[in-house]
């Protein structure tokens, strides 16, 4: 029996780890086993030395000061050191946050809990193709804004925001900016210091490095930001974020760190050639399909397809043995709710209900990608088969003035 066809297109949720990067951190579980803040010891030392070489090489990566690297847990803890940090240090300059309503929930969350405490927050619409309009962004800037936090890149979408022009606004009010930047690291250049980012989260899971351990990058010149510490103990790194350094981590990131500054490039190329085949494939092999989003700003290795009149999460079970991807719906306790993101670019909940969210990798094959076309036409096409709306369709019949009984 041949082993099935298993095709890992869901790399947007988590990366593989690079086996470079396993092999870098391997010998800081057994043979280094110092705490980096030992500093009376060999071990100690050993363990600080390759905490300070990873700073240096995720700082190479993002050409900033090694200084301005905070490691953390996550992009998830890193979007609230550098939110609330940010709300509590400035609260004797105001209490205004402005954010999308397309961010993660990471920062989305953080916000409101920050109105909880006080704070006051505008959640930003975007335009259809998810991209935010800069003068609603200006129109938004009042005098207690203290920071504007904006993602780099769309985690359902790849849509890329205006970096450059919003750290121009932010200059020219002189407000922090803030991105989550966890979907843009490793992937595409990412240097805030161009961009007039003064705070920046990311994370070693979406940058082929290993789950629990992020950064943040923390300006410390130019502005010299400072961010009240969420995490309060042994005052490690820079009194911003306690807690014992997770040492193999921080290794992996860095090895992560160091790969996508040599590989990135040739990566992005690769894949968005791919990308661009499994597009044109759909649209060739299908009717109905609409790719959701910016496809010029976005990023190269993302596609995020509405396959009309197929509901996303059915379609998905006709060949999650085979491929993972996302769909566009979220499960929670009651029932499936359509992306929010998908919700936000004004797609119709049918369209939303009906997308489907292709992330490639680093470890992406030509091969696997004529698989998935091959595998997910064939779902479509049985879907649509087995449909009556979709046979409605065919007919003619006008779908949206037909009035569908309540129940
Ligand atoms: C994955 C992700 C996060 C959360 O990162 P963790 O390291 O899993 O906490 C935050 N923001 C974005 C945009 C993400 O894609």
């Amino acid at each position: 029996m041949s082993t099935p066809i298993q095709i890992y297109l869901d790399n947007n949720a988590t990366t593989p780890c690079d086996p470079r990067v396993v092999d870098a951190m391997l010998p800081f579980f057994h043979q280094v086993p110092g705490n980096a803040a030992s500093r009376n010891h060999p071990f100690g030392w050993k363990a600080e030395e390759a905490v300070d070489y990873a700073r240096e090489q995720v700082a190479d990566l993002l050409q900033v000061s090694s200084k301005e690297i905070i490691f953390t847990s996550g992009a998830t803890e890193s979007d609230n050191l550098g939110l609330k940090g940010a709300f509590e240090m400035y609260s004797r300059k105001g209490n205004h946050i402005i954010t999308l309503k397309t961010e993660h929930k990471a920062v989305l969350d953080s916000c409101k809990k920050i109105e909880k405490l006080g704070g006051e927050v505008t959640y930003l619409d975007v335009e259809g193709d998810g991209i935010v309009d800069l003068g609603k962004l200006e129109a938004a800037i009042k005098s207690n804004t203290i920071m504007i936090s904006v993602m780099w890149a769309n985690n359902e979408t790849g849509v890329i925001q205006p970096m450059k022009e919003i750290g121009e606004l932010c200059a020219k009010h002189g407000v922090l900016f803030m991105s989550d930047a966890t979907q843009a690291v490793g992937k595409i250049e990412t240097h805030p210091k161009d961009i007039g980012v003064h705070i920046m989260a990311f994370t070693g899971h979406k940058m082929y490095g290993p789950k629990g351990v992020g950064a943040l990058y923390v300006s410390r010149k130019n502005p010299r930001v400072k961010l009240t510490s969420q995490l309060d103990g042994g005052g490690h790194e820079r009194g911003m974020r306690s807690g014992t350094l997770n040492v193999p981590g921080i290794v992996g990131m860095g090895k992560a760190a160091e790969i996508a500054k040599n590989e990135m490039k040739q990566d992005a190329e690769r894949l968005s050639v791919l990308r661009d085949k499994l597009e044109n494939a759909f649209k060739a092999n299908l009717d109905e399909v609409y790719v959701n989003g910016n496809t010029e700003h976005r990023m190269p290795h993302v596609t995020n397809i509405s396959f009309k009149h197929v509901e996303g999460e059915g379609l998905m079970m006709t060949f999650n043995q085979n491929i993972a991807v996302s769909s566009g719906s979220a499960c929670t306790s009651a029932s499936l709710e359509p992306s929010y993101v998908l919700i936000a670019l004004g797609l119709g909940d049918d369209l939303a209900h009906s997308s489907i969210r292709f992330s490639l990798g680093r470890f992406t094959t030509d091969e696997e990608i004529d698989q998935a076309v091959n595998l997910v036409s064939k779902g479509v096409d049985h879907m649509r088969d087995l449909s009556p709306i979709w046979e409605m369709y065919k007919e003619g019949v006008d779908l949206d003035a037909v009035v569908w009984s309540e129940h």
